[in-house]
């Protein structure tokens, strides 16, 4: 952090501004030019607010030369982290090749389905028990019947399975039942429930909020892995633009991104992007050359009446020939 004063500023003042930094337990670095006086701060600013020095009248303003996240970044971590979900690995060249429906209705329905995917090379099943939905008067999930439902498939099919958990009240059911707890992205920046999260040893699967730049979803991330749960997997899902042709707008740019700046990997969901299940296939194949350590599909048997995002669902034999594209995609960018 550096503190650039006010321009003129006598040594009294600036003997005062470094009094406040060492009080902040940091030792003040002082560099006067011809007009203008900087005071580099050295030590660990993490905990320090930067507000508080720039409502000093002395001060012109503060420049940050270190990221706030410290856990998630690449500068402390250079190895990219490997997340263990119950035995499929993910990052560091291990892909995640999850899918599944958008919301779970059936023990047929799911058990369908999860024959379908795995068969197609998946190594994981998804399914919403718990569903944010935009209005209260549409299906809102099975809730604990759901998760059961999950379970019954996985011990036939042996999938790990994936679904959003939306309460704290849940944590525990999901802490013994979900193999990957998937936080959405309207839940991104509940800061409460992330906090919980260092109570399961479940890893995390962390959406992007529909609005959120990089650094407040890495700070989201950050409120997991210092709650003591390191095992945390970030997903762009689209973000909101101006555009309203699709659902969202996938940035794909994220994927290089959070690679630079995090050591997490970094899976792509290209069916809440679009919207649209003729975009899947394009983004999804365009994530993996991008580097993206997976995708997460929404695969639907019966779309027409799917209970949830139907429009946005690939039919299992969709799913097969695009998971075959997309694994020697993965191959050229040195994959698995
Ligand atoms: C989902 O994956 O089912 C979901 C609701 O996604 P998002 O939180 O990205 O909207
Ligand atoms: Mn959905």
């Amino acid at each position: 952090m550096i503190i650039v004063l006010k321009q003129h500023s006598g040594q009294n003042e600036i003997d005062h501004v470094a009094d406040l930094v060492k009080a902040k337990g940091l030792e003040p670095h002082i560099v006067k030019g011809a007009k203008q006086t900087i005071i580099g701060c050295i030590g660990d600013t993490s905990h320090v607010d930067s507000k508080l020095f720039e409502v000093n009248a002395l001060v012109d303003r503060v420049i940050h030369v270190q990221e706030p996240y410290k856990l998630v970044n690449r500068a402390f971590h250079p190895d990219d982290t490997i997340v263990d979900v119950s035995g499929v690995k993910v990052g560091g060249g291990n892909m995640a090749y999850i899918a599944g429906p958008c919301s779970v209705e059936s023990f047929e329905q799911v058990l369908s389905i999860a024959k379908d995917i795995k068969a197609a090379g998946a190594n994981m099943l998804r399914g919403g028990a718990f569903k944010p939905r935009t209005s209260p008067y549409s299906f809102q999930g099975l809730g604990v019947d759901g998760l059961e439902i999950l379970c019954a498939v996985k011990e036939e099919v042996g999938l790990p399975i994936v679904s959003e958990l939306m309460s704290p009240d849940h944590l525990d059911i999901f802490n013994e039942k979900v193999d990957l707890i998937q936080i959405g992205a309207r839940n991104m920046q509940n800061f409460d429930l992330l906090k919980q999260l260092g109570q399961v040893n479940r890893p995390i699967l962390l959406k992007r909020g529909l609005n959120a730049t990089y650094e407040e979803w890495m700070m989201s991330a950050e409120y997991i892995m210092a709650s003591g749960n390191e095992n945390v997997i970030l997903c762009e899902r689209g973000i909101r633009t101006f555009e309203t042709y699709t659902r969202n707008t996938l940035d794909l740019q994220s994927i290089p991104v959070l690679h630079k700046l995090s050591h997490l990997p970094v899976v792509i969901d290209p069916s809440h992007a679009g919207g649209k299940w003729w975009l899947v296939d394009s983004m999804a194949k365009a994530s993996i050359a991008a580097g993206a350590d997976g995708l997460m599909v929404e695969v639907h048997n019966d779309p027409e009446n799917a209970l949830c995002d139907g429009a946005q669902s690939l039919k299992p034999d969709k799913y097969i020939h695009l998971l075959k594209d997309v694994q020697e995609i993965a191959k050229i960018v040195h994959r698995q």
